[in-house]
Protein backbone atom coordinates (compact mmCIF):
# COMPACT_ATOMS: atom_id res chain seq x y z
CA UNK A 1 0.00 0.00 0.00
CA UNK A 2 1.42 3.52 -0.81
CA UNK A 3 0.99 6.04 2.50
CA UNK A 4 0.25 9.59 1.84
CA UNK A 5 3.94 11.26 1.86
CA UNK A 6 3.60 12.87 5.12
CA UNK A 7 2.34 9.62 6.86
CA UNK A 8 5.54 7.96 5.52
CA UNK A 9 7.08 11.00 6.51
CA UNK A 10 6.21 10.75 10.16
CA UNK A 11 7.01 7.00 10.30
CA UNK A 12 10.35 7.67 9.09
CA UNK A 13 10.65 10.64 11.67
CA UNK A 14 9.96 7.55 14.02
CA UNK A 15 12.85 6.01 12.87
CA UNK A 16 15.41 8.43 13.15
CA UNK A 17 13.86 8.95 17.16
CA UNK A 18 11.44 11.49 16.41
CA UNK A 19 7.77 11.50 17.79
CA UNK A 20 6.13 14.06 15.59
CA UNK A 21 2.35 14.65 16.51
CA UNK A 22 0.88 15.40 13.37
CA UNK A 23 0.95 15.61 9.65
CA UNK A 24 0.38 19.47 9.90
CA UNK A 25 3.77 19.62 12.14
CA UNK A 26 5.41 16.84 9.47
CA UNK A 27 4.83 19.90 7.15
CA UNK A 28 5.71 22.79 9.09
CA UNK A 29 9.34 21.39 9.84
CA UNK A 30 10.26 21.67 6.42
CA UNK A 31 9.33 25.52 6.17
CA UNK A 32 11.59 27.15 9.02
CA UNK A 33 14.10 29.27 7.77
CA UNK A 34 15.33 30.45 11.26
CA UNK A 35 16.68 28.16 14.22
CA UNK A 36 16.87 28.69 17.95
CA UNK A 37 18.40 26.25 20.70
CA UNK A 38 18.38 26.39 24.03
CA UNK A 39 22.18 25.48 25.87
CA UNK A 40 21.46 23.54 29.20
CA UNK A 41 19.96 19.91 28.16
CA UNK A 42 19.80 20.85 24.48
CA UNK A 43 23.29 22.10 23.32
CA UNK A 44 24.43 20.15 26.54
CA UNK A 45 23.76 16.49 27.82
CA UNK A 46 21.75 18.03 30.90
CA UNK A 47 23.77 15.92 33.05
CA UNK A 48 25.51 18.80 34.73
CA UNK A 49 27.82 17.90 38.05
CA UNK A 50 29.28 19.61 41.04
CA UNK A 51 33.04 21.01 40.04
CA UNK A 52 33.44 23.38 42.76
CA UNK A 53 32.14 23.78 46.31
CA UNK A 54 33.31 27.09 47.52
CA UNK A 55 32.00 28.62 50.88
CA UNK A 56 32.03 32.57 51.80
CA UNK A 57 33.46 33.90 54.70
CA UNK A 58 30.45 35.99 56.03
CA UNK A 59 28.44 33.29 56.66
CA UNK A 60 31.01 31.04 57.92
CA UNK A 61 29.62 27.53 56.46
CA UNK A 62 31.84 25.12 55.85
CA UNK A 63 31.73 22.85 52.49
CA UNK A 64 29.49 20.30 53.65
CA UNK A 65 27.19 22.27 55.35
CA UNK A 66 26.91 24.40 52.39
CA UNK A 67 26.84 22.04 50.00
CA UNK A 68 24.03 20.34 52.38
CA UNK A 69 21.41 23.25 52.78
CA UNK A 70 21.68 23.68 48.91
CA UNK A 71 20.81 20.05 48.50
CA UNK A 72 17.82 20.22 50.79
CA UNK A 73 16.16 23.42 48.92
CA UNK A 74 17.22 21.39 45.17
CA UNK A 75 15.55 18.44 46.72
CA UNK A 76 12.27 19.28 45.27
CA UNK A 77 13.07 20.40 41.80
CA UNK A 78 13.85 18.49 38.65
CA UNK A 79 15.88 21.11 36.99
CA UNK A 80 19.32 19.65 35.91
CA UNK A 81 21.48 21.61 38.36
CA UNK A 82 19.01 20.80 41.42
CA UNK A 83 20.09 17.08 40.33
CA UNK A 84 23.20 17.90 40.26
CA UNK A 85 23.65 19.86 43.35
CA UNK A 86 21.54 16.74 45.48
CA UNK A 87 24.27 14.20 43.48
CA UNK A 88 27.55 15.61 44.98
CA UNK A 89 25.99 15.88 48.68
CA UNK A 90 24.99 12.10 48.27
CA UNK A 91 28.18 11.41 46.81
CA UNK A 92 29.84 12.80 49.53
CA UNK A 93 27.77 10.87 51.97
CA UNK A 94 26.18 14.19 53.49
CA UNK A 95 22.59 13.67 55.07
CA UNK A 96 20.13 15.99 53.21
CA UNK A 97 17.39 16.86 55.46
CA UNK A 98 14.21 17.72 54.40
CA UNK A 99 12.88 20.85 53.04
CA UNK A 100 9.59 22.70 53.81
CA UNK A 101 7.78 26.12 51.58
CA UNK A 102 9.69 24.83 48.63
CA UNK A 103 9.24 27.84 45.92
CA UNK A 104 11.01 27.75 42.53
CA UNK A 105 11.07 30.24 39.60
CA UNK A 106 11.66 29.24 35.85
CA UNK A 107 15.40 30.88 35.12
CA UNK A 108 16.11 31.98 38.74
CA UNK A 109 16.41 29.23 41.31
CA UNK A 110 14.63 27.91 44.11
CA UNK A 111 13.70 29.24 47.60
CA UNK A 112 12.94 26.70 50.82
CA UNK A 113 13.31 26.86 54.26
CA UNK A 114 15.19 24.10 55.72
CA UNK A 115 15.39 23.64 59.59
CA UNK A 116 15.21 27.35 60.72
CA UNK A 117 16.98 28.76 58.02
CA UNK A 118 15.72 30.01 54.40
CA UNK A 119 18.28 29.23 52.03
CA UNK A 120 17.75 30.04 48.11
CA UNK A 121 20.08 28.46 45.87
CA UNK A 122 20.04 29.93 41.44
CA UNK A 123 21.45 32.40 39.10
CA UNK A 124 23.84 34.60 40.66
CA UNK A 125 23.06 37.31 38.73
CA UNK A 126 19.32 37.16 39.60
CA UNK A 127 20.24 36.65 43.33
CA UNK A 128 22.66 39.63 43.99
CA UNK A 129 21.07 42.41 42.06
CA UNK A 130 17.48 42.13 43.57
CA UNK A 131 15.96 41.53 40.26
CA UNK A 132 13.30 39.37 41.40
CA UNK A 133 12.00 36.09 39.40
CA UNK A 134 8.28 37.06 40.01
CA UNK A 135 5.75 34.63 38.70
CA UNK A 136 3.72 37.16 36.34
CA UNK A 137 6.44 37.03 33.43
CA UNK A 138 3.96 35.30 30.95
CA UNK A 139 5.34 31.71 32.18
CA UNK A 140 2.41 29.42 31.35
CA UNK A 141 1.12 28.30 34.38
CA UNK A 142 0.83 24.29 33.36
CA UNK A 143 -0.41 21.72 35.42
CA UNK A 144 1.20 21.50 39.33
CA UNK A 145 3.90 18.65 39.27
CA UNK A 146 5.99 18.41 42.11
CA UNK A 147 7.65 15.30 41.06
CA UNK A 148 8.55 16.69 38.09
CA UNK A 149 10.65 19.48 36.44
CA UNK A 150 9.86 22.93 38.56
CA UNK A 151 6.26 23.63 38.43
CA UNK A 152 6.02 27.45 37.17
CA UNK A 153 2.53 27.32 39.23
CA UNK A 154 4.80 27.54 42.16
CA UNK A 155 6.91 30.38 40.95
CA UNK A 156 8.03 32.91 43.29
CA UNK A 157 10.66 35.59 43.87
CA UNK A 158 13.85 34.82 45.24
CA UNK A 159 16.28 37.46 45.72
CA UNK A 160 18.58 38.38 48.33
CA UNK A 161 18.70 41.77 50.03
CA UNK A 162 22.07 42.21 50.95
CA UNK A 163 24.10 44.43 48.32
CA UNK A 164 26.73 42.13 46.01
CA UNK A 165 29.12 40.64 47.77
CA UNK A 166 32.68 41.52 46.45
CA UNK A 167 34.12 38.46 46.97
CA UNK A 168 30.64 36.68 45.49
CA UNK A 169 31.02 38.91 42.38
CA UNK A 170 34.88 37.59 41.72
CA UNK A 171 34.25 34.01 42.33
CA UNK A 172 31.37 34.02 39.97
CA UNK A 173 33.44 35.68 37.73
CA UNK A 174 36.45 33.16 38.19
CA UNK A 175 33.94 30.31 37.28
CA UNK A 176 31.85 31.69 34.74
CA UNK A 177 35.01 32.50 32.63
CA UNK A 178 36.06 28.71 33.08
CA UNK A 179 32.91 27.69 31.72
CA UNK A 180 31.11 26.69 34.61
CA UNK A 181 27.60 27.88 35.57
CA UNK A 182 28.27 29.38 38.57
CA UNK A 183 25.34 28.78 41.57
CA UNK A 184 24.91 31.24 44.33
CA UNK A 185 23.54 29.92 47.70
CA UNK A 186 22.24 32.59 49.67
CA UNK A 187 21.48 31.39 53.33
CA UNK A 188 19.39 33.91 55.64
CA UNK A 189 19.44 36.66 53.09
CA UNK A 190 23.85 36.40 53.22
CA UNK A 191 25.64 35.50 50.26
CA UNK A 192 27.13 31.52 51.94
CA UNK A 193 28.97 30.04 49.00
CA UNK A 194 29.14 29.71 45.21
CA UNK A 195 28.64 26.10 43.54
CA UNK A 196 30.74 25.84 40.03
CA UNK A 197 28.60 23.36 37.55
CA UNK A 198 29.74 21.94 34.20
CA UNK A 199 27.99 20.16 31.99
CA UNK A 200 29.55 18.24 28.79
CA UNK A 201 28.64 19.68 25.17
CA UNK A 202 26.44 16.78 22.91
CA UNK A 203 29.01 14.89 20.62
CA UNK A 204 26.84 15.94 17.98
CA UNK A 205 26.08 19.53 19.11
CA UNK A 206 28.57 20.83 16.24
CA UNK A 207 27.70 19.00 13.09
CA UNK A 208 23.82 19.73 14.59
CA UNK A 209 24.70 22.81 14.38
CA UNK A 210 26.40 23.00 10.72
CA UNK A 211 23.57 20.73 9.53
CA UNK A 212 21.12 23.52 10.57
CA UNK A 213 22.92 26.33 9.07
CA UNK A 214 23.17 24.54 5.60
CA UNK A 215 19.14 23.57 5.76
CA UNK A 216 18.19 26.83 6.87
CA UNK A 217 20.76 29.38 5.14
CA UNK A 218 20.54 30.96 8.48
CA UNK A 219 23.32 30.30 11.26
CA UNK A 220 21.16 28.88 14.60
CA UNK A 221 20.96 31.55 17.33
CA UNK A 222 21.31 30.56 21.54
CA UNK A 223 19.08 31.23 23.85
CA UNK A 224 19.95 30.28 27.36
CA UNK A 225 19.24 31.23 31.09
CA UNK A 226 22.83 30.45 31.73
CA UNK A 227 25.66 33.40 32.27
CA UNK A 228 26.88 35.47 29.08
CA UNK A 229 30.49 33.83 29.67
CA UNK A 230 29.74 30.41 30.06
CA UNK A 231 27.01 30.86 26.77
CA UNK A 232 29.49 32.58 24.96
CA UNK A 233 32.51 29.91 25.30
CA UNK A 234 29.77 27.18 24.17
CA UNK A 235 28.68 28.87 21.79
CA UNK A 236 32.27 29.34 20.19
CA UNK A 237 32.89 25.46 20.59
CA UNK A 238 29.51 24.73 18.30
CA UNK A 239 30.13 27.90 15.54
CA UNK A 240 27.18 29.90 17.15
CA UNK A 241 27.44 33.94 16.86
CA UNK A 242 23.85 35.06 17.78
CA UNK A 243 24.18 34.14 21.55
CA UNK A 244 21.38 35.63 23.95
CA UNK A 245 22.32 34.81 28.12
CA UNK A 246 20.59 35.42 30.91
CA UNK A 247 17.09 34.95 29.31
CA UNK A 248 13.61 34.22 31.56
CA UNK A 249 11.02 32.43 29.88
CA UNK A 250 9.60 35.64 27.95
CA UNK A 251 12.74 36.46 26.92
CA UNK A 252 13.04 33.56 24.61
CA UNK A 253 9.53 34.49 23.59
CA UNK A 254 10.62 37.77 22.89
CA UNK A 255 13.59 37.11 21.07
CA UNK A 256 11.32 34.06 18.52
CA UNK A 257 8.48 36.41 18.30
CA UNK A 258 11.23 39.15 16.78
CA UNK A 259 12.46 36.90 14.12
CA UNK A 260 9.32 36.08 13.11
CA UNK A 261 7.84 39.79 13.10
CA UNK A 262 11.05 40.03 10.84
CA UNK A 263 9.52 37.40 8.60
CA UNK A 264 11.20 34.40 9.93
CA UNK A 265 9.56 30.87 10.50
CA UNK A 266 11.41 29.81 13.58
CA UNK A 267 12.31 26.03 14.80
CA UNK A 268 12.88 26.48 18.51
CA UNK A 269 14.63 23.38 20.46
CA UNK A 270 14.40 23.40 23.67
CA UNK A 271 13.75 20.79 26.78
CA UNK A 272 12.71 22.75 30.01
CA UNK A 273 9.97 24.45 31.93
CA UNK A 274 11.74 27.90 30.85
CA UNK A 275 11.59 26.58 27.42
CA UNK A 276 7.80 25.74 27.31
CA UNK A 277 6.44 29.45 26.32
CA UNK A 278 9.15 29.51 23.25
CA UNK A 279 8.07 26.31 22.56
CA UNK A 280 4.61 27.51 22.33
CA UNK A 281 5.51 30.77 20.10
CA UNK A 282 7.62 28.83 17.50
CA UNK A 283 6.55 28.47 13.94
CA UNK A 284 7.70 24.62 14.93
CA UNK A 285 8.56 23.46 18.39
CA UNK A 286 11.28 20.69 19.28
CA UNK A 287 11.49 19.19 22.83
CA UNK A 288 14.54 17.04 23.87
CA UNK A 289 12.57 13.94 25.07
CA UNK A 290 14.84 11.73 27.67
CA UNK A 291 15.66 14.71 30.15
CA UNK A 292 13.12 16.72 29.10
CA UNK A 293 9.61 18.34 31.26
CA UNK A 294 6.59 17.43 31.03
CA UNK A 295 5.52 21.15 30.23
CA UNK A 296 8.00 21.00 27.41
CA UNK A 297 7.24 17.97 25.92
CA UNK A 298 3.33 18.57 25.75
CA UNK A 299 4.11 21.99 24.27
CA UNK A 300 5.95 21.00 22.06
CA UNK A 301 5.10 19.97 18.18
CA UNK A 302 7.86 16.94 17.86
CA UNK A 303 10.01 15.31 20.36
CA UNK A 304 13.48 13.79 19.82
CA UNK A 305 12.68 10.45 22.09
CA UNK A 306 16.32 8.65 21.17
CA UNK A 307 17.78 12.01 22.73
CA UNK A 308 20.33 12.87 19.61
CA UNK A 309 20.15 16.25 19.17
CA UNK A 310 21.19 15.27 15.28
CA UNK A 311 17.23 13.87 14.45
CA UNK A 312 16.45 18.06 14.25
CA UNK A 313 18.35 18.44 11.14
CA UNK A 314 17.06 14.80 10.22
CA UNK A 315 13.84 15.40 10.45
CA UNK A 316 13.50 19.06 8.78
CA UNK A 317 15.12 17.41 5.52
CA UNK A 318 12.67 14.47 5.69
CA UNK A 319 10.13 17.73 5.56
CA UNK A 320 11.49 18.78 3.14
CA UNK A 321 11.47 15.83 1.01
CA UNK A 322 7.47 14.74 1.52
CA UNK A 323 6.60 18.56 0.98
CA UNK A 324 8.16 17.74 -2.67
CA UNK A 325 6.00 14.75 -3.11
CA UNK A 326 2.89 16.42 -2.07
CA UNK A 327 3.55 19.77 -3.25
P1 LIG B 1 18.78 27.15 30.08
O1 LIG B 1 17.98 28.20 29.33
O2 LIG B 1 20.24 27.20 29.73
O3 LIG B 1 18.21 25.76 29.88
P2 LIG B 1 17.41 27.69 32.63
O4 LIG B 1 16.53 28.81 32.11
O5 LIG B 1 16.75 26.40 32.97
O6 LIG B 1 18.69 27.46 31.65
O7 LIG B 1 18.12 28.24 33.89
C1 LIG B 1 18.73 29.50 33.80
C2 LIG B 1 19.54 29.77 35.01
O8 LIG B 1 18.67 29.88 36.16
C3 LIG B 1 20.49 28.65 35.35
O9 LIG B 1 21.70 28.76 34.66
C4 LIG B 1 20.65 28.87 36.83
O10 LIG B 1 21.59 29.90 37.06
C5 LIG B 1 19.29 29.34 37.29
N1 LIG B 1 18.48 28.24 37.82
C6 LIG B 1 17.24 27.88 37.39
N2 LIG B 1 16.75 26.86 38.14
C7 LIG B 1 17.70 26.56 39.05
C8 LIG B 1 17.82 25.59 40.09
N3 LIG B 1 16.86 24.71 40.38
N4 LIG B 1 18.96 25.59 40.80
C9 LIG B 1 19.95 26.44 40.53
N5 LIG B 1 19.90 27.37 39.59
C10 LIG B 1 18.80 27.45 38.84
MG1 LIG C 1 17.30 23.79 29.00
Amino acid sequence: ATMPPLLSAIANAGRHGVLVKSAVVMERLGQVDAVALDKTGTLTEGTPRVTDVVPLPGAGLGEGELLTLAAAAEHPSEHPLARAVVDAARARDLAVPTALGFRSAPGVGVTATVGDRTVAVGAPARLLNGTSGTPDDGTPTGPSRADRYDSPATASPVTTRQAPDRAATSLVARLETGGRTAVLVVVDGVPAGVLGVADRLRPDAAVTVAALTALTGARPALLTGDNARAAARLAGEVGIHDVRAGLLPEDKVAAVRERQDAGRRVLVVGDGVNDAPALAAAHTGVAMGRAGSDLALETADAVIVRDELAAVPAVVALSRRARRLVV
